[in-house]
């Protein structure tokens, strides 16, 4: 026998029962973007590895070990599927000038590729919706970005999410505090892990979120960046946190908050979850003023967030928030061939009417085709047999509740439908 494939590593499948909830966190997830103003984008799966190169940092774990990337055997480019939507949203306003009438507020939301092990919360293939506002300097875009996830984890009905938020300063602050940093822990080389060496020289800001105790040991005596901040960059997160705390929304000011990769400057943020073991963050963002320029642009501010699908989906089925499953609103059955061709123009019309309409496949006796209505979970099953064909009538029969079943002239069946369901439903 062949051997049947599998899906490969830490891609996964999403089963009707599953894909059920992403389609509804879609749809709300694009009427809340929509209500907040932003427009929606779409990038390409596949980019030129040089983009995620420039645009997250050489030193990071995405462009050191997690990217998908091969030369093409055509065109001899380098490429590498998207491992994040940043990189292409600023990519793709630059190309296009994008910004050439004022700033402009983005959205996305698709697969990402990253070489991780795979874990709970953790795949090679996964999904993320984001935000991009491009173009706007001021600290009331950061807070609208926080303040719209605050919103949408309301709407979902997911609770406990807390807001760690940071900021790392200009590139001037931040390379002032690098080199302190960098002293200060050459200092304490010997009590350092392997990990933490290493990051010492490529990426010491990385240093800061280790996990390891030992070092963390070590981190409660080094400087704090925010002893490096200027005036601006102050006021910058003063004016956040003032309308952060003016919405009602409460944070933790986080430290150590680096974030891990290279193109954030001042406010950087994430929502993380206790619920979720070890992958807590469903959500990461913050500003990158830097990122126009360093993509080839000319320069102009921005910020943002990526939000994690599957984290988020397991929070809003972990607290019983999934919909259930829509229910036809009718199975249709059908004797004869005669019966199935009446049966299959009353099912279109009913869904021309806007109605769920599964008609019964495969034949079989009623009492067969009723299990299969009854397994359906339809509200009504409508019966066209030999004799409802013979009277224009169509039988009528309520499924989920004890009521009984009625006939209905054939000619005014779609009309009395919504009134037959209601009845149905009550
Ligand atoms: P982590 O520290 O968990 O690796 P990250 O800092 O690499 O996260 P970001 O690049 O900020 O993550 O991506 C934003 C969000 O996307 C994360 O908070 C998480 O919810 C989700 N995410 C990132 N990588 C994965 C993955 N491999 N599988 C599932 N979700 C992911
Ligand atoms: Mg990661």
């Amino acid at each position: 026998m062949t051997p049947a494939l599998q899906a490969v590593r830490g891609m996964n499948d999403v089963l009707p029962d599953e894909a059920e909830l992403w389609l509804h966190l879609e749809r709300v997830v694009a009427d809340w973007f929509a209500r907040w103003g932003y427009r929606p984008i779409r990038t390409p799966l596949v980019e030129p590895t040089a983009l995620f190169r420039r645009a997250i940092g050489e030193a990071t774990d995405i462009v050191e070990k997690e990217m998908y990337s091969w030369r093409d055997a055509l065109s001899d480019e380098a490429l590498t599927l998207r491992p994040e939507g940043t990189a292409s949203c600023v990519r793709a306003a630059i190309e296009h000038s994008l910004l050439h009438d004022g700033p402009k507020r983005l959205w996305y939301c698709g697969p990402m590729y990253r070489h991780e092990r795979p874990q709970k919360g953790r795949y090679r293939q996964f999904h993320q919706f984001g935000a991009e506002a491009l173009g706007y300097p001021g600290p009331d875009v950061d807070a609208e970005l926080i303040v719209m996830c605050d919103r949408l984890w309301q709407e979902l009905g997911v609770a406990g999410l807390r807001l760690e938020l940071n900021t790392i300063g200009s590139p001037e602050e931040r390379a002032r505090y690098r080199a302190d940093l960098v002293r200060y822990l050459e200092a304490n080389l010997e009590r350092l892990d392997a990990d933490a060496r290493r990051r010492l020289y490529t990426n010491p800001l990385r240093v800061l979120d280790s996990k390891n105790p030992r070092v963390r040991e070590v981190l409660a005596g080094a400087p704090v960046l925010a002893d490096y901040l200027g005036a601006d960059s102050r006021a910058h997160f003063d004016g956040v946190r003032s309308l952060l705390d003016a919405a009602g929304v409460a944070y933790v000011v986080n430290p150590r908050l680096v974030r891990g990769l290279d193109y954030y400057n001042l406010t950087v943020f994430e929502w993380v979850s206790d619920a979720l073991g070890a992958q807590g963050t469903v959500c990461g963002g913050g500003r990158y003023d830097g990122l126009f320029a360093q993509l080839g642009g000319r320069p102009a501010p921005g910020a943002g967030f990526a939000v994690g699908c599957e984290r988020l989906i397991a929070l809003v089925r972990d607290a019983g928030r999934a919909p259930p499953p829509p229910r036809p609103d009718a199975y249709v059955l059908q004797q004869s061939a005669d019966g199935f061709a009446q049966a299959f123009l009353l099912a279109d019309e009913l869904r021309a009417a806007g109605f769920r309409v599964v008609q019964h496949a495969g034949g079989g006796s009623l009492k067969s085709q009723m299990k299969k209505a009854d397994a359906s979970g339809a509200w009504l099953a409508l019966i066209v047999g030999e004799e409802e064909l013979a009277r224009g009538e169509v039988s009528v029969k309520p499924l989920r509740r004890n009521a009984p079943q009625v006939r209905v002239p054939r000619a005014e069946t779609v009309r009395r439908f919504a009134q037959l369901l209601q009845e149905a439903k009550s």
